[in-house]
């Protein structure tokens, strides 16, 4: 497996719209996931930064699409939230078009990274999201985050939900993860490793 230096991580742009996405032969990791689920502080515990992708940032600001490039080998690409009630909405028609846009050429995406909240049944939207994989056949991993807000013994039974939900069949990749403590990012990185050349 080619190592990674993860500390070599660079912000590249934002793209308010599809004219501005990045065209590139790297390998491309998208992350997707709705509003406020921990999207960024998985992309900043990945690269054990504190700050890289924003945290918390106000919704309104965030349709864009983040391109930050990983040790000059590998991009990894931060959607815009989905979800959230409080967007105007002429702003989330943008991001919509925006998605469509995105979503139109798989070929772009070599992984999908979707998080998930898991302390809940997966929304609506995840599930949209979850069927364009399995019909695109793109590769998926799902990371449940937050699982430091779980006892113990509700982890299996949330995954198992979840897993149901977004109609995951027995290969593919569900990972318990804690933002907040580092939990299952040994396993995430391992998936990450597997699309860089
Ligand atoms: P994003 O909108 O999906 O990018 O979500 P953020 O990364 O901004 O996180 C939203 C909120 O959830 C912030 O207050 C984070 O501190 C919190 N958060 C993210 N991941 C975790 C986690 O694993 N555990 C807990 N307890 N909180 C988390």
């Amino acid at each position: 497996m080619p190592a990674l230096n993860l500390n070599n991580a660079e912000f590249i742009k934002s793209a308010a719209n599809p004219n501005g996405f990045l065209r590139t032969d790297e390998p491309c990791i998208i992350f997707a996931g709705k509003s406020n689920v921990g999207k960024s502080s998985v992309i900043n515990r990945v690269l054990n930064r504190k700050n890289f992708a924003r945290v918390g940032a106000h919704p309104g600001k965030t349709i864009h699409v983040n391109y930050f490039h990983i040790d000059k080998k590998v991009y990894f690409v931060d959607l815009p939230g989905y979800g959230y009630a409080s967007v105007a909405k002429t702003e989330r028609e943008r991001w919509g078009k925006m998605m469509e846009a995105f979503f139109s050429d798989p070929d772009r995406i070599d992984l999908g990274v979707m998080i998930v909240d898991s302390r809940h049944k997966p929304t609506k939207d995840d599930v949209t999201m979850a069927d364009w994989f399995h019909s695109t056949g793109c590769p998926l991993v799902v990371v449940a985050n937050k699982t430091d807000k779980l006892k113990k013994s509700e982890i299996e039974p949330n995954l198992k939900l979840i897993a149901e939900t977004l109609s995951l069949d027995e290969s593919a990749v569900l990972i318990p993860f804690s933002a907040e403590k580092g939990t299952g990012r040994e396993l995430l990185l391992a998936e990450l490793m597997k699309v860089v050349k």
